[in-house]
């Protein structure tokens, strides 16, 4: 039988175990503390528990800590990951630093199935989900490795988060727990390519987390063509329900719009964009698209972003353009995993 991964289980299923195992309730919560507070990456670690306790968990159960497998560092201090978790797969996290504090951008999946064509995480689809707390082991592995606490967080890595729905969920709920590292909602963006069904779901949980959609193009037959999931979920249901989420959380949607050369940066494009969001109050991220091999896709020029973003402005639209931290590594998500792929299959 494989091991479970402790690292999941929330204060109250704890707490469950330690009555199985015959133990005081407190243990529960110290062992919480270890896991998702003093960041523990073994068992071994939490000196304070009976030693016996400690064998017999570690006969059932993992500690999720994922071991770094290769770590770059950017000029700016952005740091890149390469994690390997128990089972051999490689997810990757990066960390950035921003004046109010370090964001990290997380993965939620190994690989992905969304198929977007731009993008280097989809390449060889999906092998699994992540656990919850395989998710948490990311944000606890960087803090451990930078030595300094992580205030927020982006779940905007390897994956799509709402495809992994029950498992995200339960992250959040690890990661804001008061007894654990304590991040609140408003603190984490949640990314989401437009899954309708689960853009609902997620307005019921009613959080206070900011929700981004990956919108990218504002008409069907350009969306349709730099992203399979729009076939599914077309660009006026995703609008609608952005709506929906917005009244039902009284939190507003933001849209991130990657940039493709002659694609989707025209003045046509801007204009469309803009009645399509605007009244929304909601703000448009723009992002130079990041070329992976194998695509297509080029990405406008410095110059034609502001420009873009100039014309959104003018038509009443919010919009900034992503600060590009970490250029100097490799930057577009999903690239570390494969070429780490490709180094495994040529072994
Ligand atoms: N699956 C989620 C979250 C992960 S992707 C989503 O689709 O939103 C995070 C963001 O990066 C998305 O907006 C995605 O479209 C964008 N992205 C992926 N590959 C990119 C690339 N090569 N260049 C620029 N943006 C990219």
């Amino acid at each position: 039988m494989s091991k479970k991964c402790i690292s999941s289980l929330t204060l109250e299923q704890l707490a469950d175990l330690m009555k199985e195992l015959g133990q005081p309730a407190f243990r529960a919560k110290q062992i919480f503390h270890w896991l998702h507070q003093k960041l523990a990456a073994d068992f071994s670690a939490m000196t304070d528990q009976p030693k016996a306790l400690l064998a017999a968990l570690a006969e059932d159960w993992y500690v999720a800590a994922p071991a770094i497998q290769r770590r770059q560092q950017a000029k700016d201090g952005t740091v890149k990951y390469l994690l390997r978790l128990f089972d051999g797969n490689c997810i990757e996290a990066v960390v950035m630093r921003y004046h109010y504090g370090n964001t990290i951008c997380v993965s939620t999946q190994v690989g992905c199935r969304m198929g977007c064509r731009f993008c280097a995480s989809t390449q060889a689809g999906r092998a699994r989900d992540l656990e919850a707390g395989e998710i948490a082991a990311e944000v606890y592995a960087a803090q451990r490795d930078i030595g300094e606490r992580i205030s927020h967080i982006v779940l905007m890595g390897i994956g799509e988060p709402l495809d992994n729905f029950d498992n995200v969920m339960a992250f959040l709920k690890l990661i804001s727990h008061p007894e654990g590292l304590n991040i609140g909602m408003r603190s984490i963006s949640l990314s989401t390519c437009g899954i309708v069904p689960q853009i609902d779901r997620l307005a019921q949980e009613k959080l206070q987390l900011t929700l981004s959609v990956s919108l990218h193009a504002p008409n069907n037959a350009m969306r349709s063509g730099m992203m399979p999931v729009n076939d599914a979920y077309p660009v006026e249901q995703v609008i609608a329900a952005c709506w929906r989420y917005q009244k039902t959380t009284g939190r507003r949607v933001s849209f991130e719009y990657s940039m493709v050369r002659g694609v989707n940066d025209s003045r046509a494009t801007a204009l469309e964009l803009a009645q399509l969001v605007r009244g929304m109050g909601a703000h448009v991220n723009l992002i130079p698209i990041n070329p992976v091999d194998g695509s297509p896709y080029s990405a406008t020029d410095a110059e034609n972003v502001k420009r873009f973003q100039q014309w959104l402005t003018d038509l009443g639209v919010n919009a900034t353009v992503r600060r590009r931290l970490g250029s100097d590594i490799s930057a577009a998500c999903g690239q570390l995993r494969r070429e780490e792929a490709a180094k495994e299959a040529a072994t």
